[in-house]
């Protein structure tokens, strides 16, 4: 029998984004405890920001009509404005006030001439010439203009968008309930961390590093450890999974042969399909619903699980998180070494990015691109995205590559 014809990339991400729906349910929280949460809501500004015109520099508040095209100009200062202590009153022509950084810029003045560019005797100021009106001001609301849309539902809140929201005078927000996310390994070789190995065991690696992609996704995690080849025990997963999560999401046994007792099991709890994915590592992706969960079978490699992850299963639980659709950063670097590669499949091989004093990105493989081995992986900092079409890569030759990790 011939294996169905593999399913590019795009395809598989565009069915997924087709088939999954936003979970229901939100939370108040508190700003504090918002950092990597999904808002709920639409933002508006309720008030101009900053809220009052105030002065960018330490110096004197003065009518700008006053600046003097050549020689100089002597003004009175007639009092003091600093931040949090406007002064009272208005400036009128031939008045100045002195300010600092921050300070309400007091009415009738609409220009800032620097302390360092004036001088003082007594209590008159004298300004030469060069000024410009207008100038060293900061005007209400130049950040946010109140009922302007600040945030949008969707955003992933960063430590930036935490501050604009204390910034318009919020305490608390409204972010989407967390994805509540079942995991388990399948195999009868597999081994917690910790355990004694028997012949033709090996350590559960899987579980640990989709542990940790998930916590960085912020859902909740619910690890159901390892669950052995046999029909019972997987069948106990399954419902114990769905009954709880949002998601169940298996590592292993995905692959044609191996997949009988997942795949009967599904077919009798839900519907699953086999998804052969044009990409490596990864290719074997079982994808479908158990209860009202839906499913993701990753493949048991560690490599092929963990780009499979990123790569597919991330983006769908995003969408799934009520996430706006992101697209992760992708540059162009010079590739210093060879890397070999068969057309037909996007290849996502594990780089070492770096930057050269000149600036040039360059990058080159971190070692054995087999799809069980972890220690090059663990090396890399980056993807080395090789189209379907490549043929191989040149010494010199510019790649795409995708950070791993940038400022969040
Ligand atoms: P499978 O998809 O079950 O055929 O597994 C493919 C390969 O990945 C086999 O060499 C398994 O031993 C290995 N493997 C499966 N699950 C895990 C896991 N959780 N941790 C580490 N290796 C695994
Ligand atoms: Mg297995």
């Amino acid at each position: 029998m011939t294996p169905p014809p593999l399913l590019p990339l795009e395809d598989a991400l565009a069915r997924l984004e087709e088939a999954v729906q936003p979970i229901p349910g939100y939370e108040q929280v508190v700003l504090n405890d918002a950092l990597g949460r999904i808002l709920d809501e639409d933002i508006h500004s309720p008030i101009d920001v900053p809220p009052h015109t105030n002065s960018a520099m330490d110096g004197y508040a003065i009518c700008g009509s006053d600046l003097p095209t050549e020689g100089e100009t002597t003004l009175q200062v007639i009092g003091t404005s600093s931040a949090g202590h406007p002064f009272e009153g208005t400036v009128q022509p031939g008045q100045s006030v002195r300010i600092m950084t921050g300070a309400m810029l007091p009415p009738g003045a609409d220009t800032v001439v620097m302390q360092e560019h004036v001088g003082l005797e007594g209590e008159t100021i004298s300004i030469g010439p060069h000024h410009k009106a207008g100038q060293h001001v900061r005007h209400a609301g130049e950040d946010l203009a109140r009922g302007q849309r600040v945030l949008s539902r969707g955003r992933l809140l960063t430590p930036a968008d935490l501050g604009s929201l204390a910034s318009l005078g919020f305490a608390e927000t409204r972010v989407k309930r967390r994805l509540r996310v079942a995991f388990f390994s399948t195999g009868d070789e597999l081994r917690p961390a910790g355990a004694t190995l028997a012949a033709g065991e090996i350590y559960d690696s899987n579980r640990y590093t989709l542990h940790a992609m998930l916590s960085r996704l912020g859902v909740e995690l619910i690890d159901m450890g390892v669950v052995r080849d046999r029909r019972d025990a997987v069948e106990h997963a399954f419902l114990d999974a769905a009954a709880i999560a949002d998601t169940v999401i298996t590592s292993g046994g995905a692959s044609v042969g191996e997949a009988d007792y997942v795949s009967e099991t599904l077919a009798r709890l839900g519907r699953v399909d086999f998804w052969r994915i044009a990409i490596k590592p990864g290719k074997p992706l079982a994808f479908g619903t158990v209860g009202n969960a839906l499913f993701f079978g990753l493949p048991g490699n560690p490599i092929s699980a963990m780009v499979t992850f990123y790569q597919i299963v991330q983006p769908a639980l995003q969408q799934q998180m009520g996430m706006e659709k992101s697209s992760p950063l992708r540059l162009h670097a010079v590739c210093s070494c060879p890397l070999k590669k068969r057309p037909g499949r996007t290849e996502f091989q594990r780089g070492t990015l770096q930057r050269e004093e000149n600036g040039r990105l360059v990058v080159s493989s971190s070692g054995a691109q087999g799809s069980h081995i972890l220690s090059s992986m663990s090396r890399a900092n980056c993807f080395i995205v090789l189209p379907a079409e490549s043929a191989g890569v040149q010494p010199g030759e510019v790649v795409e590559v995708q950070p791993f990790a940038g400022l969040i």
